[in-house]
């Protein structure tokens, strides 16, 4: 009896990693025609300036929509094409996404921002920085109307590679976020080299704010430290008043979050946002 048990937990477990195995695989293999088949689009997620109270930008979020597992996140997605090098590509869709938006609009969009999350696979790609200048010059887009966010603990690999590229970048006058601060460990000199001009707290410490001091702590002592660094501050993942509140009160210049609201469409944040 026992024997027969043991053979069936180990027949469970094969299953189990055999279905996780083929979705990776299946993802692996039709990541290459989700664009062409438009299966992909982006959400925009409203960025709040706390002064004015005035949705003053937006973050471009991927959705990818597979015809046999329905909507697959990002986190699952960007690090497989990463691995197959489908992400050069697709972060250019993006980045021609959001400045088609950005002209199409640009009655409304004028003084609006779009960040872009980009990985450093991208980044790193020998025309990065020729093909971002190339779909700007094409769709007459300022660089004051995009913003580049790169998470720290990526920002971190490759430093002096990282470096040259961002300063590519930032001397066409695009901003540079870091994105998910506070969970990769980089060492105050390291990121006084980086030419950055935004810190976005990331949404583990929001969402602890009101079980501990200690991340109340936390996260006032990064909004001083970047202000007195020179640089502007975001906090993500804001879900709740009190964190709205306690934000404010430490003078956090945005937030983005559920509580405000959750990525939508392109023509949900026009309506909602834009219209006046
Ligand atoms: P991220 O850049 O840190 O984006 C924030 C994530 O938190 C998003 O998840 C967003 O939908 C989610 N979020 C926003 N507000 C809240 C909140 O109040 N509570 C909670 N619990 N979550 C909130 P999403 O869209 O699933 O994206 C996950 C990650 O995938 C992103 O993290 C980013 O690293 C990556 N990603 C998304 N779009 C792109 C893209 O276009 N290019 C690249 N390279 N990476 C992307
Ligand atoms: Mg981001
Ligand atoms: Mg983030
Ligand atoms: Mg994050």
């Amino acid at each position: 009896e026992a024997k027969k048990i043991g053979r069936n937990k180990v027949f469970y477990f094969t299953e189990h990693l055999n279905e996780k195995l083929s979705r990776r695989i299946a993802l692996e293999n039709d990541l290459r025609s989700a664009l062409t088949n438009q299966e992909m689009f982006i959400e925009f997620q409203p960025q709040v300036e706390l002064s004015s109270e005035k949705v003053n930008a937006a973050e471009a979020l991927i959705r990818w929509e597979h015809k046999e597992f329905g909507l697959i996140s990002p986190g699952e997605f960007i690090e497989i094409a990463e691995k197959t090098g489908d992400i050069v590509k697709i972060g250019q869709w993006i980045i021609e996404k959001c400045c088609e938006y950005l002209r199409t609009h640009q009655d409304k969009m004028k003084d609006f921002t779009i960040a872009i999350n980009i990985s450093p696979y991208q980044l790193n790609h020998r025309n990065f920085s020729k093909h971002f200048d190339d779909i700007l010059k094409t769709n007459g887009i300022s660089t004051n109307n995009i913003e580049i966010e790169i998470t720290e603990s990526l920002m971190m690999e490759n430093m002096e590679r990282n470096i040259n590229k961002l300063e590519e970048l930032t001397s066409k006058g695009i901003k540079i976020a870091v994105d998910d601060f506070g969970t990769g460990y980089s060492s105050l000199s390291y990121l006084l080299k980086l030419p950055i001009s935004k810190i976005k707290i990331d949404k583990s410490f929001i969402n602890a704010l009101e079980e501990s001091e200690e991340s109340k702590m936390i996260v006032r002592t990064i909004i001083d430290m970047s202000h007195n660094l020179g640089y502007k501050v975001i906090a993500e993942g804001v879900e709740t008043l009190e964190q709205l509140e306690f934000l404010k009160n430490h003078n956090c210049d945005q937030i983005q979050g559920y509580y405000y609201s959750k990525p939508i469409k392109m023509q949900k944040l026009l309506n909602q946002y834009l219209n006046e």
